[in-house]
Formats: structure tokens, sequence, C-alpha cells
């Protein structure tokens, strides 16, 4: 049976179906957000079962507004609204400095898997999901995409009729492949090896709740904790073989790089702790640059259109973003997916241009290329904990507008004069 949605008393439409191709936080909130906006989703996920866990990451106020929009903010909580930071150094001489939580924007802390599972929870019931299911062709013509799925189950394929896909496959999306062109054509290296993961426990020098920075040149190690859970590491290193590094033992290769003088008790037990990490992320950091992230009846949204790198801190609050920007666009433009989808892109592209240098320019912030950079560090550090060196620095960080604090939301289609349109299910 057909259902019709009532986009103003004059306009009747079938529902139409919506393929959402990944289930990290852009699918999901695409998903539902596409629900919200009268369509039918279907999300397929390659993996077997939902991911749990995941690394830290912040979610800034912008982020914060658009969870708001999707319903999913009553769903999470900031994990250590304290927020301290030491930078320390392999014999713990620590001291209080500047962390991720007095950057502009008020970022809330948190695991990947929070915004995962509240994604999920404020996703309608009857929305189709469909594991260990990946697209193996994405055929579009001008009113609809045939796309042909593989069950990674049982083997079998079969080929379906959808009016919209949608590729959140992450940053080296087969969406992407199969229809705008290899991913040597969109990846822009950084040069850095990352190894991620959930630590049981804490590691000595470093207090419940206290997250620390230990930085050399080319190389760092980020504890980053929680009030309410253990901490997650990340293990950062510069090289010019991204790839090369990527395809070795990463246990083995973190020692090689971290081991050239004694490690000291935090280094040691974060390193002995990744040889048994559960299910640590170990990549490569890479940006995705495109000149369009749609053709046809597809499109791109999150990590597999922009990914912002996580030295921008910007990736979750930017899928959510989009994942709202784009129901709202399908909104305003019920009869037209091709304009709707123009207009989705043109009011994304200055935000993510921003994500994506904000990326660039943190980049020394997490792994510094040198010892002046360090030695600034510890200047910072020195001021803040001053009277008036924090009122300085809080000028600085937070005198301008930032794009980590602006709300994005659809401006007036200029060519538009459809108004408002409200759904009447
Ligand atoms: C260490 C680290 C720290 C970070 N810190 C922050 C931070 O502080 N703040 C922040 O906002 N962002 C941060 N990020 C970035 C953020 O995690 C990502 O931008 C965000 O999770 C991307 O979400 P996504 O849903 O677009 O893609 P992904 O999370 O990559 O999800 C893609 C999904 O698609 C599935 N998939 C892949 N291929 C297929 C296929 N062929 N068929 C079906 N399914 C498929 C995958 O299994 C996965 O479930 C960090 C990233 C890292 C690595």
């Amino acid at each position: 049976m057909t259902k019709t949605v009532s986009y103003s008393e004059s306009i009747q439409l079938p529902q139409r179906r919506a393929l959402v191709v990944g289930m990290g936080v852009t699918g999901l909130a695409t998903a539902g957000r596409l629900a919200a906006a009268g369509w039918e989703p279907v999300l397929i996920e390659r993996s077997a079962d939902r991911r749990r866990g995941g690394y830290f990451i912040c979610l800034f106020e912008a982020g914060r507004y658009a969870a708001e929009r999707l319903g999913i903010l009553p769903f999470l909580h900031d994990r250590n609204p304290q927020g301290r930071t030491f930078l320390t150094d392999r014999k713990l001489r620590s001291q209080r400095a500047l962390g991720l939580k007095d950057l502009p924007g008020s970022p809330w802390m948190l695991l990947r898997s929070d915004v995962e599972d509240a994604a999920f929870e404020a996703l309608p019931d009857d929305v189709e999901i469909r594991y260990s299911t990946v697209p193996v062709s994405v055929d579009a013509d001008g009113d609809g995409v045939d796309v042909t799925l593989r069950n990674l189950a049982n083997g079998s394929e079969r080929t379906e009729r959808f009016d919209l896909v949608v590729g959140a496959d992450g940053v080296r999306s087969s969406v992407r492949r199969l229809v705008f062109g290899p991913d040597e054509d969109f990846l822009q290296s950084f040069g850095y090896m990352i190894y991620a993961f959930q630590y049981e426990g804490q590691p000595r020098g470093m207090r419940t709740g206290q997250s620390l920075t230990l930085v050399e040149p080319d190389r760092a190690l980020w504890g980053f904790g929680f009030s309410d859970h253990d901490p997650t590491m990340m293990l950062s290193y510069r090289t010019h073989d991204p790839a090369g590094e990527r395809a070795k033992m990463p246990a083995e290769r973190l020692r090689e790089v971290f081991s050239d003088s004694p490690l000291g008790e935090t280094l040691s037990d974060v390193l002995e702790a990744a040889e048994h990490a559960p299910s640590p992320l170990w990549d490569t950091v890479e940006q995705v640059h495109m000149p369009r992230w749609h053709r046809g009846r597809v499109v791109l949204v999150g990590d597999a259109a922009w990914c912002v790198t996580l030295f921008a801190g910007m990736g979750v609050s930017a899928g959510l973003i989009g994942a709202d920007v784009l129901g709202s666009a399908l909104e305003r433009h019920p009869e037209d997916v091709d304009q709707a989808l123009s207009h989705w892109e043109e009011t994304m592209r200055p935000t993510i241009e921003n994500y994506q240098q904000i990326g660039v320019t943190q980049q020394d912030l997490f792994v510094p290329r040198n010892r002046r950079q360090i030695a600034l560090r510890h200047v910072i550090a020195w001021l803040s904990r001053r009277r008036y060196g924090h009122v300085v620095l809080d000028r600085l960080l937070h005198g301008e507008a930032d794009s980590r604090t602006t709300d994005v939301v659809l401006p007036p289609a200029p060519s538009s004069n459809n108004g408002e349109h409200m759904l009447v299910a």
C-alpha cells in the first residue's frame, strides 16, 4: 500500500523511498530526518550488527543545535563537564593546561557510540534496517536510482529502485566510488597515523575525569578522561608513507615509534593496553574534497562527502547538521529533488569549508612539529593559570564569532515561492 504525504492542501505526493547507506552518526541521523520529512528510509549497514564503544569525540554547540532539532539531544549528556586537561611528559611532570574544553563552542565530551546510540534511540521503530548489506552497483536516471544490494551473510543480490540514495558510508565510501570515482580523486592525506582505543581503568599519571596530553615533536599521546566512564586514548605520529604504515601491525609499530627513550609510567601503561584493545581504530588521517556532493538522485553526506578529520573535532557535528539540513531542503522542495539537493549543498558548503580549514590549522595542536611549538604550549599553559593571562587567552579564543558556535539552518530558497511546507501525515 502506498502511503500519501501532504505538503499542503494542493500537493499530494506518494511516499518516496530513500536508501541510506551506512549506520554511523550521519546515516542514523539522516534516516530519522528523512522519516520526519515524510520519506520512507531503508538503512543498510555493512557490519552484522551495530557498532559499540568507539573513541572520544567533542560535540560542539553547532552540532548540539542540529542534535536538538533531530530529537537526538535528549539522549545525550556531557560525560565530562569539568574537562580539566594536563600537559605532561614521560617523567610525569604535569601542569594544568588549556584543553579541548576551552575551545569556542563549549564542547561536550562523549564517546562516538553515545551519539550513535542517541540517534538510534530517536529513530522511528518502523524504519527498515538491513545489516550485512552493501551496494554493489548504483545506476541513477532522471527520476530514480536502481541499486543492486548484496547480502554479505548469504551472498545473495537483488536490485531495487529508490527515489533517492544517501551515501553516509564514511571516509572510504563505496557509494562515492560507485558513482563519483576512485578514492584517489578525492582523498587528501595529512600524513599521520592514529591509534584510538578505550582504556580499561586509569593509566598511572592520569586521574579519573582528567585529560592529558603528552606531546613530542611529530608524535603525541592524548588521554581523554570522563567523569562517568573509563578514558579513551589516542596515539598519533607523523609519517611520509601513511598507506605503508597502515598495512603494518599497530602495536609493534607504536612501540618502535615511541621507544627511543624510556617510556615513563603513563606511556608504558598505554602502549601495554594498546596491544590488547578490543576494537581499536588504526587509520590514516584524510580529508575528502569534492567539487560536488550530489549527482542526479545520489547524495553523499558526512565523512563520505567531506571528512573534515579528527583534527577539526567537527565531524560528528557536520554529519548531524548535514542530515538536518538535507531533511529541511527536501521538505522545502517537495516536488523537485534536484533543486532540494542543490539548495542543501549551497547551504552546507561554506560551513564545511570552515570546518576543513579548522582541521588544517588544528593539526599542530594535536601533534606538534617541533620543540618551539611545544614551548609555546607551556607558555599558554602558564598564562592560562594567571588571572589576567586567562582574560587575554579568553579574548583570543572566544573573541570572534566562530563557526563551531554557529547554528546552521536552511535559508529561504531564492527561487522558491513554496514558503514553509508543513507536513500533514
Ligand atoms: C580518533 C577520532 C577522533 C574524532 N574526534 C572527533 C571529535 O572530537 N568531534 C567530532 O565531531 N568528530 C570527531 N571525529 C570524526 C567523527 O568521528 C566522524 O566525522 C564521524 O563519526 C563520521 O560519521 P559518519 O557517519 O559520516 O561516518 P562513519 O562513522 O565512518 O560511519 C560509516 C558507516 O558506514 C558503514 N559502511 C561503510 N561502508 C559501507 C558499505 N559499503 N555498505 C554499508 N555500510 C557501510 C560503516 O560500517 C559505518 O557504520 C573523530 C574521528 C576520529 C577517528
